[in-house]
């Protein structure tokens, strides 16, 4: 027998958690299904400024851990280690393939969020776990007192540089261009911070060591020269690619695979909503994946009363 709910939302985020607090107040049978734990990519950020309502900054975790325990506390049932690979539509209903069951639903939620983008140069996957990261607030203590790189320019690359800065012995900042595109402020502090070096208009074309790293090879694209930096590790922090290949036949996406919708959160199939870093957006940030999640669950709520009569 297969459970059956009024809504199912996929991916405990900030827009998953948001759109689970919202239908669960609004009484609509709800079940939250996440791939890991809750909370999504918050969880990989040291210190976040931007999120009104704390004015001296929170951590990822400690807000994430907020947002569930909001979300619970109005009874939304969130299943852990919940991956699903697939859906489908039977009889009117969504049918939700996942690794730990299969359940039915009225509408859905996409709020799957995305993974960190690889360059997939030589040694990116030879050292995973051996000097190669992600997540400089999971792996930046392994490094207290070294030397490392971080790639990238935007705003992931320089705040987790940031953090770093406070750890390690020296961040050099990799980047392919000669400006950075993050905001401002974080340009500002990069630039005054004293652990901190730029590498200009370099192209990262390799990883090496031995047991572990212990260079990043770079590329000046302006004269083609090659270089090695001496780091014990390298954070990768060049963009993120949306988790949306399991619903791509029920959806229309843009050519990186963003769910396009309209104003509601919805797809081109009724009862299915996206919501957060997985939409096709001007601006992805945890107060835009909140509003989504918010937005996306009136418009469920609105299909699954309709669909009642
Ligand atoms: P992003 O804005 O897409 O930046 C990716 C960076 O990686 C860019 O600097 C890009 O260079 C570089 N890059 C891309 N492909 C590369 C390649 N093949 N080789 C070398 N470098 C490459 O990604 P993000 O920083 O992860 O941010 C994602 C979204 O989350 C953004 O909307 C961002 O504003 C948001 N975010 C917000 C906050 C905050 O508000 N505090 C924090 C983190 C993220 P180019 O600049 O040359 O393209």
């Amino acid at each position: 027998m297969t459970d059956h709910y009024e809504a199912l939302i996929i991916g405990g985020g900030p827009a998953g958690l948001t759109a689970g607090l919202y239908l669960m107040r609004a009484g609509i049978n709800t079940l939250l299904c996440e791939k890991v734990l809750p909370g999504g990519a918050p969880l990989n950020t040291e210190r976040i400024e931007n999120y009104p309502g704390f004015p001296e900054g929170i951590s990822g975790r400690e807000l994430m851990d907020r947002f569930t325990a909001q979300a619970k506390a109005f009874g939304l049932p969130v299943r852990e280690f919940s991956e699903v690979f697939g859906i489908g539509q039977e009889e009117g209903r969504f049918v939700v393939s996942l690794n730990d069951g299969e359940f039915t639903a009225d509408g859905l939620i996409v709020a799957s969020g995305s993974e960190p983008v690889k360059l997939g140069i030589p040694g990116e996957t030879e050292f995973a776990g051996r000097g190669i990261s992600y997540c400089a607030t999971c792996d930046g203590m392994f490094f207290r007192g070294l030397d490392v790189a971080v790639i990238g320019g935007g705003d992931s690359a320089i705040e987790e540089a940031l953090s770093l800065a406070n750890i390690v012995n020296k961040v050099y900042v990799v980047h392919r261009r000669d400006s950075l595109r993050a905001q401002k402020i974080l340009q500002e502090r990069a630039f005054n911070h004293p652990r901190m070096e730029f590498v200009w208009n370099a192209r990262p074309v390799e990883v090496t060591g031995g047991r572990e790293v212990e260079g990043l090879v770079v590329e000046d694209t302006v004269t083609g020269r090659r270089n090695t930096i001496a780091v014990s590790g390298v954070f990768f922090y060049v963009g993120y690619q949306p988790n949306t290949a399991f619903v791509a036949g029920y959806v229309d996406r843009d050519p990186t695979g963003y769910i396009i919708t309209d104003d509601r959160c919805a797809t081109r199939t009724p009862g299915l909503y996206a919501a957060g870093d997985v939409r096709k957006k001007a601006l992805r940030q945890i107060s835009t994946a909140v509003g989504d999640g918010a937005v996306a669950a009136v418009s469920l709520e609105r299909y699954v009363l309709e669909r009642k009569g």
